[in-house]
């Protein structure tokens, strides 16, 4: 496993649309291993391919709902996502670690259900709420060429930031 370079949001590869996967091979599992060792450095809770420079259907999410598990144990691999159902409204801070130290307010779902396939190709759904569901769609949205800057209501100032978390230890999920 390697840790990738994380590309920053001045890169055009952030905003081009990612093709689907058709191989589950070797390679798509390097790649997922090494996202995998990056994501847990970065300390995100989330990871899509094109942020290391591979313009590939592939997100990692951490699911911060099952609290029980170690977060290499949280994190869920999915190949070409599709998210299936959405309900509810969730308004709240987000970043991104191709945008580091910012953060915006944006409106999301309050619960996602995703349909995708794992790294041997079998077809699985995951579902998430609250900071998951929110996960789920801005991981999504990277495959899209979407920066959650360009649908923010609002951008944080470090002030407005301190206020809302403090030294929280919530402050600073980015994805
Ligand atoms: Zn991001």
């Amino acid at each position: 496993m390697a840790i990738r370079n994380i590309l920053h949001d001045d890169d055009p590869l952030l905003k081009k649309k990612s093709r689907p996967v058709t191989d589950y091979n070797d390679r798509l599992h390097t790649l997922l291993d090494d996202m995998r060792e990056t994501l847990l450095t970065a300390n995100g809770v989330g990871l899509a391919a094109p942020q290391v420079g591979v313009l590939r259907r592939v997100v990692l999410v951490v699911d911060t709902n099952k609290e029980d598990l170690s977060p290499e144990e949280q994190i869920i691999e999915l190949i070409n996502p599709e998210i299936i159902a959405a309900s509810g409204e969730q308004v709240g801070a987000e970043g991104c670690l191709s945008i580091p130290g910012v953060y915006g307010i944006v409106k999301r779902p309050d619960l996602v259900k995703v349909r995708a396939f794992d790294r041997h190709g079998k077809p699985f759904e995951a579902w998430g709420t609250g900071l998951t569901a929110r996960a789920f769609c801005h991981e999504i949205d990277h495959l899209n060429g979407i920066l959650f800057t360009s649908l923010a209501d609002e951008i944080l100032t470090p002030e407005q930031l301190e206020e809302m978390y403090g030294d929280d230890e919530e402050d600073g999920a980015e994805e």
